[in-house]
Parts: structure tokens; C-alpha cells; sequence
């Protein structure tokens, strides 16, 4: 919740928890991802591909530790600035707007949604969020599913 009580409540806040930076393969990285990531990291796509990443059929995914954390997670995201689109755009995914039943599931897996705001409010500050951050997609049948605004309206 935010500490001046004049702002709006907002719909999420991350609780820096991790329970959405564990599991195997779910950070896929788009090109641009790669190149954010690389340059962030003062290092050659090529090293980054090589050294942080699977590659699954044609999809590149981010390497998974051990212990079931993304490689970057140390006590929240060691690349905030550089993270992923699809770090980015969470908790504002396609089915999560489209759906308040997948909403209300989330609501369960992850402790920054704010319970205490409507589905409503929630895909409207999501839509903010996602065009803030330049993450939402429309028209683009190759970008992940998670990040496709179409039929949601444009961000
Ligand atoms: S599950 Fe939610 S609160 Fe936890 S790290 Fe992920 S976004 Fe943050
Ligand atoms: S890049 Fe950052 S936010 Fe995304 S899964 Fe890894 S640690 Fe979590």
C-alpha cells in the first residue's frame, strides 16, 4: 500500500517475495530482452546467450539455478532495470485482465495484488502500467500470450 494516503490505492506493489522468479523456463527473452539484458550486463548478446540462457525449440528462456530461482533473483531482481518484458508486465498478464477468475487465482500465488480493489480497477491501472512500460503488445502473433493486449483494448 502506498504511504501517502492521497495516492490512489494501487493494484500492485511487489512484495519482493520471489514466488514468481522460480520455475523452470517461464522467462522467455525476445530479442530486444536479450539486447537490454546484455548491454545492462556490459556483456555481447552472444556471452549472454551462452552463459544465462536455455533455449527451448526456438524460444530463449532465461537460466534457472539449482534451486528453482532465475538466475538473477538474490533477495528481489538483481536486473530490475534490464529485467524482462515479461517480468515487467507481471501481474498485468493477458488472462489476468481478460478473466477476474485467473485474477482471483493470482490473488492466491502472489502477495503484491491488492485484494481490496475490484477486477475493474485492476485491468485499469494495468493497462497504465503496461503502456508506462511500453510491454503490451497488439497485432503481433509471435509476441509471448501473456503480453498480447488484443481484444483488451490498446494500453
Ligand atoms: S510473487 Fe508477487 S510479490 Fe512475490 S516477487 Fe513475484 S510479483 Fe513480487
Ligand atoms: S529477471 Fe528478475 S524479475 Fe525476472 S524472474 Fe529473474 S529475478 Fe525475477
Amino acid at each position: 500500500m502506498p504511504t501517502d494516503m492521497s495516492q490512489e490505492p494501487s493494484a500492485f506493489e511487489c512484495r519482493r517475495c520471489g514466488h514468481c522468479c522460480q520455475g523452470e523456463g517461464g522467462i522467455v527473452l525476445a530479442v530486444k530482452d536479450q539486447e537490454r539484458l546484455a548491454a545492462h550486463l556490459g556483456i555481447a548478446v552472444a556471452e549472454l546467450l551462452a552463459e544465462h540462457t536455455t533455449s527451448k525449440g526456438d524460444k530463449v528462456h532465461l537460466g534457472v539455478r539449482e534451486d528453482g530461482f532465475c538466475l538473477f533473483f538474490q533477495d528481489g531482481c538483481a536486473i530490475h532495470p534490464a529485467r524482462p518484458d515479461i517480468c515487467r508486465a507481471w501481474p498485468y498478464f493477458r488472462g489476468n485482465l481478460l478473466d477476474d477468475s485467473s485474477w482471483e487465482m493470482s490473488l492466491e500465488y502472489c502477495a503484491g495484488i491488492n485484494p481490496n480493489l475490484s477486477h475493474q480497477e485492476f485491468v485499469r491501472q494495468g493497462l497504465e502500467a503496461l503502456k508506462k512500460q511500453d510491454v503490451g503488445v497488439t497485432g503481433d502473433p509471435d509476441a509471448p500470450c501473456a503480453l498480447r493486449l488484443d481484444g483488451i483494448g490498446k494500453p
